[in-house]
């Protein structure tokens, strides 16, 4: 007998019928006499919705009450799905957070898990009982209840997973798997039945969300076996290999991610000094904005560079206010942000070992006209900067060049 975790994203609950035919799964794995922990999102569109409700009272809600608010979406998905095990006469428990226990810390709408005690759910398992879970939140140790960012309930299903030590945790979703890249916006994307944890780290990190990044780092530390399957179809899904050794050869991209939600800041002619960087980015850490991309000028025949980076979209506003500042203590010429910017990214462990990746993404780039604002890179990935407007033909260029249609063969 077997233990497993599976979750269910937002559109697999959106509607009381969908919610029957998820407790049906449920109900049928657990006649097979495996042992099931359910992690549910809010009903699709919900979270939203509670978010737009509390912008109608103020732009920058406090992040407690926040918490508080959006919380309540999960509340309701967990309890209709007990109620439609126990109609087909199984029993079943559903529990938020703060019930289970998910202890978090107390940073508000971004907290992060750090203990879970598994003593009632393993009383209920051994009991037979379905045990079913409210994702995305927590509590912290004064008992307010606190959210573990957006696309959460991924991060929930991973940590009962590894608390209660599941044979493997499984992503219910509205696609069948990890794709080369968003199906959504490139039709030829093939579904990938493995996936490398790294690649899937980085995938997450750099914008395809159909994990969320702290489920993936979750899954690695602890070694938990993840599979992203559809709720709609059967099918074996995509597996994240952990498996180090794996004998498969890699392609040299596996994968392609995007993110809309970036914007750009620069602030020209600062001096080129040493210290300058940390003076730039030292007050907008200060503020709890995370940077992403930088660049910095060669330096001008009169001393000064200029130096850009970009942050969360939601970020700009204050981001702008704290250049500003800097910018007058600095001396700067000025400061200017650009919200239309988009960042595609290719991922594949195989790039470890192929030279001229870089020079193939810039030339297709190039090809179609696109021009690159920004690059940054890592062993496993490159990413550039575009305007926003590129964004979706940039990443069917890619995807043709790599050659991801193409069922996954050693190259
Ligand atoms: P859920 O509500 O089930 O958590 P999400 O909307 O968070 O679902 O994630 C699933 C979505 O992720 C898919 O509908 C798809 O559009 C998007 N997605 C982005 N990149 C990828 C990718 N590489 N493979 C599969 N889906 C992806
Ligand atoms: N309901 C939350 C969200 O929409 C958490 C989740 O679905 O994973 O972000
Ligand atoms: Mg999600």
């Amino acid at each position: 007998m077997s233990l497993f975790v599976q979750k269910y994203g937002g559109t697999s609950v959106g509607s009381i019928e969908r919610i029957e035919a998820v407790a049906d799964k449920v109900a049928a794995s657990r006649a097979q006499g495996h042992d099931m922990v359910v992690v549910l999102s809010a009903m699709s569109g919900e979270t939203n919705r509670l978010i737009d409700l509390a912008q109608q009272i103020q732009d920058k809600p406090d992040p407690r009450e926040m918490d508080v608010l959006v919380s309540t979406g999960e509340q309701v998905t967990i309890a209709l799905l007990s109620m439609a095990l126990k109609k087909r006469g199984y029993d079943a428990c559903s529990y938020t957070g703060g019930q289970v226990k998910i202890l978090t810390d107390n940073a508000h709408t971004k907290a992060r898990i750090q203990r879970i005690d598994v003593e009632r759910m393993r009383r209920d398992l051994d009991a037979g009982c379905v045990v079913v879970v409210a994702g995305f939140q927590g509590v912290d140790d004064e008992g307010n209840i606190t959210t573990l960012g957006r696309g959460g309930s991924d991060t929930t299903g991973v940590a009962l997973a590894a608390s209660l030590d599941a044979t493997e945790c499984q992503i219910y979703t509205d696609v069948d798997g990890v794709y080369t890249t968003d199906p959504r916006v490139v039709d030829s994307a093939r579904r990938l039945d493995r996936i490398t944890f790294e690649e899937m780290l980085e995938m997450a990190s750099l914008g395809s969300k159909v994990l969320q990044i702290r489920a993936v780092e979750f899954a690695g530390k602890y070694k938990v076996p993840l599979r992203v399957l559809s709720t709609f179809e059967e099918g074996g899904g995509t597996l994240i290999s952990l498996d180090e050794d794996d004998e498969m050869e890699e392609p040299v991209v596996s994968g392609i991610a995007f993110n809309r939600d970036e914007a750009k800041l620069t602030i020209r002619g600062v001096p080129d000094t040493p210290g300058v960087a940390c003076r730039i980015l030292a007050p907008v850490g200060a503020e709890n904005i995370e940077v992403d991309v930088i660049v910095q000028n060669i330096s001008a025949v009169d001393g000064t560079t200029d130096f850009t980076f970009t942050v969360h979209r939601n970020d700009l506003a204050k981001a702008r206010e704290v250049l500003e500042r800097v910018a007058e203590e600095l001396g700067a010429k000025e400061v200017i942000s650009d919200d239309k910017i988009a960042k595609v990214s290719i991922v594949g462990v195989g790039m470890r070992s192929h030279a001229n990746v870089a020079s193939r993404m810039f030339s297709c780039l190039g090809g179609d006209n696109i021009n690159i604002q920004m690059i940054t890179t890592s062993e496993i990935k490159i990413s550039v900067i575009i305007d926003e407007r590129y964004l979706e033909l940039a990443v069917r260029a890619l995807h043709s060049e790599f050659e991801l249609s193409e069922p996954r063969a050693a190259s």
